[in-house]
């Protein structure tokens, strides 16, 4: 997925770049610095000695030592204030610029910490929230896989609003149903007579005298149903992607889908995704309510109000909010899965 938010220390990524929130020096520090040098060895330090400092909103490169990492990009993210120094503007330009490294050296992937939401003292829900809205423009138009790094569980939080209003929609919705199996056995011996005899049918041509269930269709009917299948997921997303007037990888980069995955699903007509990646192209195609449960169908999927998954989704869909990034926000303070391959 290009844009994956994670919780984990950084200095363990198995990706081609980490970027080191550093400081003007570039000669370590604490937080996050100190724990990159730390595990990269003194060969990081003596590189960086010789790099002559950073700007902030600046950043320059190194290689990753003994980290799992290729490269080190450090950057030198604002110290908050209170919003009124541009600090928003340096933040942005840390992450764009450390981007534009990263691409230049070739990488494919690469994790960022929340920069200056430390020491720094950046508020953690606005710090993700730029973090998110720079890497997501930059993957537009870039194939690259970009990791947000979260050391500790608060940063997850997202502002207090989106949280608060969705907390509210998912109370009113949220339905707790048990599975009652007593009434799942029966529905399973009502249908089992007919695929018992649609397995017979395939080795035997007698002619089928089929169950007592009146409400079930016959073999022959199943099999003739089966002949005239309805247009299938692929087919109806392709479909979707014309009528939208979006290309393929306008489609797949909005729904924060790679391109490999894609290409998968173009060229299998019968190609079943998971539920978040079927969700992540409505949301893509921003379809309304009822085009999302009809791509969904064609997966062999639903939407449910005893799933929080699904109530966060129709809440975004029903507001008219269709910007995935925000919803993968969403969907993680909820602990729920994310959209996206
Ligand atoms: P800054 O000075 O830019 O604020 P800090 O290192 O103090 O930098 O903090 C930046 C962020 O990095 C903080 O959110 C902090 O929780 C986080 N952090 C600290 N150590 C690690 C680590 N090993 N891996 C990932 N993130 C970390």
């Amino acid at each position: 997925m290009p844009l994956e938010i994670v919780r984990n220390d950084i200095t363990k990524m198995q990706v081609d770049a980490i970027v080191n929130a550093a400081n003007e020096s570039l000669l370590g520090g604490g937080g996050v610095d100190g724990a990159i040098h730390h595990a990269a060895g003194p060969g990081l330090f003596a590189e960086c000695r010789t790099l002559g400092g950073c700007k902030t909103g600046q950043a320059k490169i190194t290689g990753g030592y003994d980290l799992p990492s290729k490269y080190v990009i450090h950057t030198v993210g604002p110290i908050y204030k209170d919003g009124e120094h541009d600090e928003k503007a340096l933040l942005e330009l840390c992450y764009r610029e450390s981007l534009i490294i990263a691409r230049e050296y070739g990488c494919q992937t690469v994790a960022f910490p929340l920069i200056s939401s430390g020491v720094y003292r950046y508020p953690k829900d606005q710090a993700l929230r730029v973090a998110i809205d720079v890497i997501s423009q930059f993957l537009l138009e870039n194939d690259m896989t970009v990791y947000i790094v979260i050391f500790d569980r608060t940063a997850y939080q997202i502002s207090e609003k989106l949280f608060s209003d969705i907390a509210e929609y998912i109370d009113d919705k949220y339905v707790d149903e048990h599975t009652d199996h007593s009434r799942e056995r029966i529905r399973m011996n009502a249908f089992h007579p007919i695929v018992s005899e649609l397995k017979r049918k395939k080795t035997d041509s007698a002619p089928v005298e089929l169950c007592e269930c009146q409400a079930m269709p016959s073999a022959d009917d199943l099999n003739s149903r089966l002949d005239r299948l309805d247009e299938s997921f692929s087919q109806m997303l392709l479909r979707k992607i014309d009528e939208k007037g979006m290309t393929d990888s306008q489609c797949y980069k909005k729904a924060n889908i790679d391109r490999k995955l894609f290409s998968k699903i173009r060229s299998d007509v019968n190609y079943k995704p998971s539920k978040p990646t079927a969700l992540a192209f409505a949301i893509s195609l921003e379809l309304s309510l009822e085009e999302t449960e009809d791509l969904l169908r064609k997966a062999g999927f639903a939407l449910s109000h005893s799933n929080k998954f699904d109530i966060i989704i129709e809440y975004f869909i029903s507001k008219g909010n269709y910007n995935i990034f925000e919803i993968n926000e969403a969907l993680f303070a909820f602990d729920q899965s994310l959209l996206g391959a």
